[in-house]
């Protein structure tokens, strides 16, 4: 069963910086055996063309763009399509990030008709879904998250579903401003989004102050198929870190649950 370990840069690196970063993954990973870790960067659109250049179809990482539009062209100023992305590059869009939905009005609708671009010309969409803390504080996490993944992924077929990555990403405990979940508060809402999609989509990631002391205890937790990291690693070394800890903890992991697809 594939373990997704994958950074997204957020608005972070120059030119420079992101193709020395891949550069310098590229050397880690000749060092390493990740066995069943697929590991994905998402690097701004700026650089997406330069690291699919330093990339130069490896193999071994999978590009990301951390946004795209839901029509293949047209009169979207300062917009990027899902055509264009994955000319630049891209194999992946991450689609419906907290910060998306919180600064730039992406929607429910929004999110459901990126999903839909991303996998119309064959790119796989990373839905990210996640709740604020009110809502937690609530106790109705799962409906929330579980809401917003309904939503998006409406009327698609099951082999649609079957290309589909989704983040749970608790606004809660993402970003500078985010507290570290304790496991014991992300298996309820694993164990919902697991019973619904698990064995539907291509896997159910985590994010959210992911770093090298909670990694391994974060894929141990029931319908975590891998780990979406932002600030943890963003410096290379951090990120090949997490990619070691990843690989040491799936090789210790039990085989593809029946009916869960492998990758
Ligand atoms: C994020 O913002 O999506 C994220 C996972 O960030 P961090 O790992 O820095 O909490």
């Amino acid at each position: 069963m594939t373990v997704w370990v994958g950074t997204s840069w957020k608005m972070n690196k120059s030119l420079a910086e992101a193709k020395r970063y891949a550069a310098e993954l590229l050397e880690g990973l000749d060092q390493r055996e990740l066995g069943a870790v697929q590991p994905f960067i998402i690097p701004p659109a700026t650089a997406l063309s330069a690291v699919a250049g330093v990339l130069d179809g490896d193999g071994r990482v999978l590009l990301g763009a951390q946004n795209a539009h839901w029509e293949d062209s047209g009169a979207w100023t300062g917009e990027v399509s899902v055509p264009q992305v994955a000319d630049a590059g891209a194999q992946l869009v991450e689609i419906g990030h907290s910060e998306r939905r919180a600064h730039f009005a992406e929607t429910d609708e929004t999110v459901r008709r990126k999903v839909a671009a991303a996998l119309r010309h064959g790119l796989t969409p990373l839905l990210c879904v996640g709740e604020p803390a009110d809502v937690k504080d609530a106790g109705r996490s799962s409906g929330f998250i579980l809401q917003q993944a309904d939503r998006a992924l409406d009327g698609l077929s099951p082999e649609q579903l079957s290309r589909v990555l989704i983040a749970y990403e608790p606004i809660w405990a993402i970003g500078e401003a985010g507290r570290a979940a304790d496991a014991e508060e992300l298996r309820g809402p694993f164990a919902d989004l697991g019973g619904a999609y698990g064995d539907r989509v291509a896997g159910l990631l985590y994010g959210g102050s992911v770093a090298p002391d909670n990694a391994s205890e974060l894929l141990g937790i029931p319908h975590v198929d891998g780990l979406f990291v932002g600030r943890a690693a963003w410096q290379v070394e951090g990120y090949l870190h997490l990619l070691d800890i990843a690989a040491e903890t799936a090789g210790t992991r039990s085989p593809a649950r029946p009916g869960h697809s492998s990758h």
